[in-house]
Parts: structure tokens; sequence; C-alpha cells
């Protein structure tokens, strides 16, 4: 290896970092935006996280970034691409090629096009009005087309957005994997729904203080491993977890307190996402090794904690007793089989993100097949709520009443995340297969989780999944931890297992 290219590598990793650090200044200001930030301060805010994501860009596209990289990925440095420098190089030219495909026109009229297109969403959300926020979603999905069109693709445009959140997935391959899924899912909910077991769900929504709410959520995130010395827990509107250094991990929620599920299954979920960024390697901070795979392998551990763990009884078998002291009032009377039960109520609903496990991807699955259709042309905006009421009666037999509950629900498109939704999806079946591998290979999680014990599962997913980084993609990485590719079969197996008994099918 000659000093020289080491010297060129060691400058690609450098000028990799200072966009990181860039991009970590924009975060705080987003945090800030969004925990702390006096309403009338928005405006300058938003000049401000746009004069730095501009810095952002223009790190990532100046020419002799994309030199170095061009001599490093024809050096014997990039040969294996699964080594450290192989990936690092292979992930670097991968994110740059992105970037610079991309006009900073396009770049910036999608950013002002989101920004307006969240305000009118909003204004729409709360009059139940979709003809007030058409114009903007068709404004949006025409620059979309743009952003797709100047990427490239080898079958849909739609590949070329998807890449964003997941990078070398098809929409062939997770169309299939989703519509396995739908086919299974689809008994099972009716199943359920002709049982004639319900949980008694006003449990729940008896009074719960935020102040009990906050210690007990707390005190649980740090139990499952949410290192709080490296981060932190804050109130919002809408819950994220953002990081802003190796050190700084900031996760959020809202707290109701006629709710208890709101905020402690919000807490453990974005406890989960903390998990993993606080287990990516300090070394390689800002490098391709430490950072998170894919959105949808992210989703899969905050889901893995909020669902697996901590819808499960072995989880309440160990914190039930705890529970009941925090909360006297309210759950001094409920055995701990009928509060698990209401934890874990099945039912169709409108609101994707108020609905269970077992019904939550067949939301997603609908998204997705709207947002394709939307994208490729075969659906106009106008015929939009009339495609998605008629979606949910088809998957959900559950009729929206207005588009406020409905086809204005979310925020995604207005904000131009189009091949966003997919990776929820994703991330559930992703879950499922990683939990039922650890659970081999540590030899019964159940009985470890009701002993309080989860450092082995965390300490399992830190070797396996968070201190990879990107060296493998993402389909690559499950494939080589879990034995097997993506499949539909390990949710679709934990859910039965998870569900037949609760409702007696
Ligand atoms: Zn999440």
């Amino acid at each position: 290896m000659t000093d020289n290219l080491q010297r060129v590598y060691q400058q690609a990793c450098d000028h990799a970092r200072q966009s990181a650090i860039l991009a970590a200044v924009q975060a705080a200001l987003e945090w800030d935006e969004r925990t702390m930030l006096p309403p009338p301060a928005a405006e300058y805010r938003a000049e401000q996280i746009a004069l730095v994501s501009g810095l952002v860009h223009k790190q990532w596209v100046e020419p002799r970034f994309g030199d170095w990289l061009a001599e490093l990925a024809a050096s014997p440095l990039a040969e294996d691409p699964y080594s450290d420098s192989g990936a690092t190089i292979r992930e670097l030219r991968r994110q740059r090629d992105r970037a610079v495909k991309l006009p900073q026109s396009l770049v910036e009229a999608i950013a002002r096009a989101a920004v307006l297109g969240q305000n009118a969403w909003q204004e729409a959300r709360r009059k139940a009005d979709f003809q007030q926020f058409r114009p903007f979603l068709e404004n949006m999905l025409a620059l979309k087309r743009q952003q797709a069109e100047a990427i490239g693709y080898a079958q849909s445009p739609y590949d070329a957005l998807l890449d964003d959140y997941e990078p070398a997935a098809l929409s062939a391959e997770v169309t299939q994997v989703l519509a396995a899924l739908r086919n299974e899912l689809a008994p099972l909910v009716a199943e359920i729904a002709q049982s004639g077991r319900r949980p008694d769900v006003s449990i729940l929504a008896r009074r719960y203080a935020v102040g009990a709410q906050e210690q007990f959520g707390r005190a649980a995130a740090a139990r499952i491993g949410f290192d709080f010395n490296r981060g932190r827990l804050d109130p919002t509107t809408h819950p994220f977890c953002t990081t802003l250094g190796p050190h700084d991990c900031r996760i959020t929620t809202r707290y109701n307190e006629r709710h208890f599920n709101e905020s402690f299954f919000g807490i453990l979920h974005e406890a989960g996402h903390g998990i993993y960024e606080q287990g990516l390697r300090v070394d390689q901070y800002g490098l391709p090794l430490g950072q998170a795979v894919s959105l949808g392998v992210h989703e899969s551990q905050s889901r893995l904690w909020e669902n697996l763990v901590g819808r499960s009884l072995p989880f309440w078998e160990h914190l039930y007793l705890e529970a009941q002291r925090q909360f006297p009032e309210a759950l001094g009377d409920v055995a701990l089989r009928d509060f698990y039960f209401a934890a874990n109520d099945v039912r169709p609903s409108l609101v994707r993100v108020e609905a269970d496990e077992a019904t939550y991807n067949l939301h997603i699955v609908i998204r997705f097949e709207l947002e394709q259709a939307l994208l490729l042309g075969d659906l106009s905006v106008g015929d939009l709520p009339g495609a998605w009421n008629e979606a949910y009666r088809k998957y959900l037999s559950i009729d929206p009443t207005d588009d406020a509950v409905g086809v204005l629900q979310d925020v995604h498109w207005s904000a131009g995340l189009i091949g966003y939704f997919p990776t929820y999806a994703l991330g559930n079946l992703c879950a499922a297969q990683l939990f039922a591998k650890a659970d081999e290979e540590l030899g019964g999680l159940k009985a470890l989780i009701a002993a309080g014990q989860f450092l082995p599962l965390r300490q399992w997913l830190g070797e396996k999944i968070h201190s990879q980084g990107q060296r493998y993609p993402a389909a690559e990485l499950i494939r080589r931890v879990t034995g097997q590719p993506l499949s539909h079969r390990p949710l679709i197996a934990y859910l039965r297992a998870k569900f037949e008994p609760l409702y007696g099918l």
C-alpha cells in the first residue's frame, strides 16, 4: 500500500467527517426547534437550517472529494467491499453519487415545497378538507418524479426514491414480501375480529399522572439499555430520535394523562432507536461504519424493544409490580393478565400511529400501494381520497369518517417523504426475524426478559447489528445474521403465537 493512497484515504475520511459534523449542527438546530423553540423564532430557525443544509450538500459534492473517492474505488483498498476501507469507500461513493445527481435547484425546490406542503397539510387536516391540500401534493409529486429521473433507476422510478431510505431495496421485492405478509395477516385479523374475547381497554385510559409516567418511562428506557449519560429524553409534539454526536443521542416523547400507552411504548420505541445509535462505533463517527445501515433496520430496533420485548407477557411479569406501585390508583385493582391483554388490544382502526401490532402493517401496505400508483401516474391526486377509503374498506373493513382521519392523517407526503412508508413494515419484519434468531442463539429470551435481564439481547444486537454500521447492505446484513433473506414468516409466526392464546383462536 503506497503512502500516497493512505493519505488520500485519510483525506476522504476527514472530508466525510466534516460533513457529518455539519449535519450534526443541523440536527442540533432541528432538535431545538422541535423541543424548545419559542414559536415566533421558527422563521429565522428555518433560515439557519437551510443555510447549514446547503453547506452539508456543498461539502458532499465538492469535486476533489469525488476525485479522491474515484481514485480509492479503483485501488486495492476497495477490493474487498466488506472490509473496513472497502465498505467505507463503497458507501461514501454511493452517497456522493446521489448528492451529485441532484441539481441544487431541485434540492431547493423540494425543500421549499416541503415547507409549504406541510403548512398546507396542517391547515387542510384541521378542516378535514383534502381539496385544499391537493395542488401542493400535485406539485410535490411532480418534483419527486424529477428527482427519480435525475437519480435514475433500473425498473421503477419508485426505486430511486425508496433508495434514499432503504438503500438498494427494489419495489418489486418489497411488493412481494408485503403481499405475502398481507395474505397471512388478513385472515389473522379476521379471526381476531370474530373471536368473542375483548380486553377492557378502559384501564389504560384511567388517570396516569404525567410526572409518574415520565419517571416510569425513563426508568424502563434505562433498564433496557438506553444510556442517559450519553443521551436525553424530552417532551415534544411528534416524537423522534436524533443524534447530535457520538455521545449525544436525544429521544423525545409526548405525555397524555389519560392514556398510558402513548408515552410508555413511545419511549421504549425511541429508546430502541437510541440504543442502536449509542451502539454505533465511536471511532467511526461520521463514517459509514459508524452509521445506521437503513431506515428499515433502524425501525427494527425500535419495534423490537417496543413490541417484541415491551408488549410481551414476560416483560410485564418483570415490571408489573413496579407499575402498580407507580400508578396505584389506576392499576392497583388490575390483574397482570388484564393489563397485558389491554396493552395488546387488536382492532381495525383508522389511524396508523394508533394501530396495534397485527393491523399496523395493513396500514403500510395501503400507503405503499397508493404512493406507487401516484408516482407512476396510475392514480390521480384528485382520485386519491376515494382510493384511500376504498383500500381501508378492502383491507381493514373500516370506513374513514373524514379526510382528517383518512388520507390526511400522515405528514409524510406533504414533506416529500415518498418511498418512506415501506421501511416501517420492513422494520417489523426484520424485528421479528432478529428476535427469533436471538432467542435461538441466547437460549430462551422469555426467561431472560421475565428476570429483567436485557443485557444479553442488547449485546447480541450490538455485536450483530449496531457495531456493523454500513459494512454490509441491509438485506445482506439480515441474511448474514439470521441465515435467511428477509421474510414475512417470522413475523406471522410471532403474531400467531402471541394472539392465538390471547383471543382463544
Ligand atoms: Zn421509529
